[in-house]
């Protein structure tokens, strides 16, 4: 099994000088006049825990034409569509450089990627991601509810799938309609490119056509299409983060920095405010999606006295870790090196 070098940057009272350091080893390997996406989670509305703006606003000083790239979220809130995804990203200081927003102004735009892989052959990944063969992932390494940490992995592959890839790792069913609270307004029929709704008194989804593109949850009026959250067994959930992933970099060059630094229990979708639990540890930076997020979790453990805190959200934060390796992500081994 192959080693993987990670880099790790601990003085967290000047995590700029991390990130532009870091920012440097990637220009020193790859000096592109291309655009170079850099993919980002801008936070849930009252979040204040994400990766702050303020610590990559140097990066115009190293790329020539860096742009923030993301896809739409599956469930409400304010990063649904496109408008309202940018404002909230500007609200939260991401407004120095371009953001390019993937899957189009509904989540509705996607180019399905075929892979081998156990539970996937065709991911619905962001069409945009056709235009950046040079992608940064910056994630904040904090807890998830079912994916157990959030990291690299979580980033790229749920981060970059289209609305109806988010179903499709969540779910893999069509959406659920509370047709007691439907107002038969038709919005969603219209939208459905499947034609897989019929409304009279209610909407009724056709589970046999409906493709899971999940277009019907962004436009109902009244949020009563809902996602069938758990229907995949948890592991499959995961297998299918790491697919996505897998999905997002094939062909590709990525680099990968984590900030391990404001760590909370929940991801940044939570739209309240989380207090971190622990001290702030700094910043990893790796070419190999497996060897960084093992890398972190490996620091969350050891300086939270040898337990892992996010053990209660899933009983086992290796098992898409191990299975990433299997499918050909990276190395669970690393070599960790310290930069100044
Ligand atoms: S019902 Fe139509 S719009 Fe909704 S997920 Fe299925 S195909 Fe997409
Ligand atoms: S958009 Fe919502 S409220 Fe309108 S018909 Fe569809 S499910 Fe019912």
């Amino acid at each position: 099994m192959e080693i993987s070098k990670v880099y790790f940057y601990d003085n967290v009272s000047n995590l700029k000088a991390g990130v532009n350091s870091f920012f440097k080893m990637i220009v020193d390997e790859c000096q592109t006049e291309e655009a170079v996406g850099i993919k980002i989670h801008f936070g849930e509305k009252e979040n204040d825990t994400h990766v702050s703006a303020k610590h990559l606003s140097d990066v115009t000083k190293f790329f020539k034409k860096p742009v923030f790239v993301e896809c739409n979220v599956l469930y409400r809130g304010n990063r649904l569509r496109k408008e309202d995804h940018i404002k909230q990203a500007h609200d939260h200081g991401f407004d120095f450089i371009e953001i390019d927003i993937l899957d189009g102004e509904m989540g509705e735009d996607y180019i399905e990627i075929e892979i081998d892989t156990k539970n996937t052959q065709k991911a619905k990944i962001g069409r945009g991601i056709k235009n950046y063969d040079n992608l940064i992932s910056i994630s904040h390494f904090k807890g998830h509810i079912v994916a157990g940490f959030g990291g690299a992995l979580k980033n790229v592959g749920m981060g970059l799938g289209s609305r109806g890839g988010k179903l499709d790792i969540h779910a893999g069913v069509s959406p659920q309609i509370d047709t007691v609270n439907c107002i038969a307004c038709g919005s969603c029929a219209e939208q459905c490119p499947a034609d897989a709704i019929t409304v009279d008194d209610y909407a009724v989804i056709d589970q046999e056509i409906c493709i899971g593109c999940a277009q019907c949850i962004a436009v109902c009026p009244e949020g009563v299409i809902k996602i069938p959250w758990g229907n995949r067994p948890a592991n499959e959930f995961l297998e299918k983060m790491a697919e996505y992933a897998l999905a997002c970099v094939q062909n590709k060059n990525w680099w990968y920095i984590n900030f391990l630094t404001d760590i909370t229990m929940k991801c940044d979708c939570v739209g309240t405010r989380q207090q971190p639990f622990m001290e702030d540890i700094g910043i990893l930076f790796s070419k190999d999606p497996i060897a960084i997020d093992k890398a972190s979790m490996d620091l969350v453990i050891e300086r939270n006295n040898g337990v892992d805190p996010f053990k209660s959200h899933n009983k086992n934060s290796n098992y898409i870790l191990k299975y990433g390796e299997e499918i050909g992500l990276g190395s669970i081994k690393y070599d960790l090196e310290m930069v100044k």
